[in-house]
């Protein structure tokens, strides 16, 4: 079998697709799970540990264990914000290396770490090796940066035939490639630690990037910390040590995905201070009102990617939603509102509405039912 995979190297979850029977799928872990946490840990004795293993030594061993290497990829010290400082591991050197214990690791390294177990994932899954990929990569990524995750690729053993722009991927996925000649599409992408919007144009069956802009440094990270902040008021004085705040941030990202899709939840933490546990209800609407400056903060992304490619939102045919936070139901309502999205419909809460681009016909807000598996399918498609 010489079949290609796509894979999803995302900054919080990294994913590996196969199109199999003319139906592109994600192939999961023996856990049944399809995305895999972008971790790694490295124990000062043994070899590496990845995905879901190492997200639960992230806290144990924080100064060990290396998240959002994707942030790193391709760059140079000098092109980092301070804020990418603030991690718990430590970096330096120019080019960039991770620094654990006595040992050095590059990004490519730590990349092809998880690339590595995402391919004897498919392997173990397929009874096949696999061995040529297709890699996404963010439409704003440098020369640099799509080099060196080719490099990754390699490390792990791929060929990689392609790289390819997550939203083009996306787009691919939603079979957008059918669209007449010249259609115009944007896609909204919001995960976990990175927002951005671009706007894509189909060209001789080609997605060309009109235009992208966003944020490196919003994401539903910055939902979670919302929670986070909202709970430790809620609980009164605390120890306030790692562990404990740990512990409330886990809560939090639990309720917020709880609430894409019930309406109330309860958040209970037990011995949360030395002599009590800890018992409140979080409703969608409260969590509503906490997230919604969040999403605010896309907007004027969105305003300024059309602006770029001198567009404006009734010109579009389609708003794609990617990223695990678009499942929030409040971004849908949002996105929809702003590029007055003329077939979505739903009751529309206690939002503030009306603050949209414009009043005319507007484009379709295309949704998938697994927003954060849609890049690594669209990637599967190109292979
Ligand atoms: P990335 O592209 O950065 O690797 P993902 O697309 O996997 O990330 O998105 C991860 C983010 O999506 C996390 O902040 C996670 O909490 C959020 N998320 C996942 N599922 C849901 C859900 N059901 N409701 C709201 N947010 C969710
Ligand atoms: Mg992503």
């Amino acid at each position: 079998m010489d079949k290609i995979v796509g894979i999803d190297l995302g900054t919080t979850n990294s994913s590996i697709a196969i199109v199999e029977a003319g139906m592109p799928g994600l192939l999961a872990d023996s856990d049944g799970k399809r995305l895999m946490p972008s971790v790694v840990n490295y124990p000062s004795e043994g070899k590496p540990v990845t995905g879901h293993a190492a997200q639960r030594i992230l806290v144990i061993e924080p100064k060990r264990t290396v998240c959002a290497i994707k942030r790193f990829i391709g760059s140079r010290l000098q092109d980092l914000s301070e804020s990418d400082y603030s991690l718990e591991y430590q970096i330096g050197g120019n080019p960039i290396v991770v620094k654990i214990g006595n040992q050095q690791y590059t990004p490519e390294e730590i990349s092809a770490e998880i690339l590595s177990s995402l391919k004897a994932q498919a392997t173990e899954v397929l009874g096949y090796p696999v061995d040529r990929a297709v890699i996404t990569v963010p439409a704003y990524f440098n020369d640099a940066q799509r080099q060196a995750t080719k490099r990754a690729g390699e490390m792990a053993g791929f060929s990689v035939e392609r790289i390819i722009n997550e939203p083009t991927a996306a787009a691919l996925a939603c079979g957008l490639e059918k669209l007449p000649e010249q259609s115009r599409v944007a896609v909204y992408d919001l995960g976990g630690g990175t927002f951005d919007l671009s706007i894509l144009e189909l060209r001789e069956g080609i997605f060309q990037v009109l235009s992208t802009h966003g944020n490196t440094r919003l994401g539903g990270d910055d939902v979670d910390e919302c929670i986070c902040d909202w709970l430790l008021n809620e609980i009164g004085p605390t120890t306030g040590d790692d562990s404990m705040r740990a512990r409330i941030r886990e809560a939090a990202e639990k309720a917020k995905v709880d609430l894409s899709t019930l309406d109330s939840v309860e958040i209970k933490l037990p011995f949360i201070t030395s002599d009590s546990n800890f018992e409140c209800q979080l409703t969608r609407k409260q969590l509503e009102s906490l997230a919604r400056p969040v999403i605010d903060r896309t907007r004027s992304h969105c305003i300024q990617a059309l602006a770029d490619a001198g567009l404006k939102a009734e010109e579009l045919c389609q708003v794609i939603l990617v990223g695990g936070q678009t499942r929030m139901p409040l971004v849908c309502r949002l996105v929809a509102d702003w590029f007055g999205c003329v077939d979505y419909q739903e009751t529309r809460g206690d939002v503030r509405i009306g603050e949209s681009f414009h009043e005319a016909k507007g484009p379709i807000l295309n949704t998938f039912n697994n927003p954060d598996e849609a890049v690594a399918l669209g990637a599967a498609i190109q292979g």
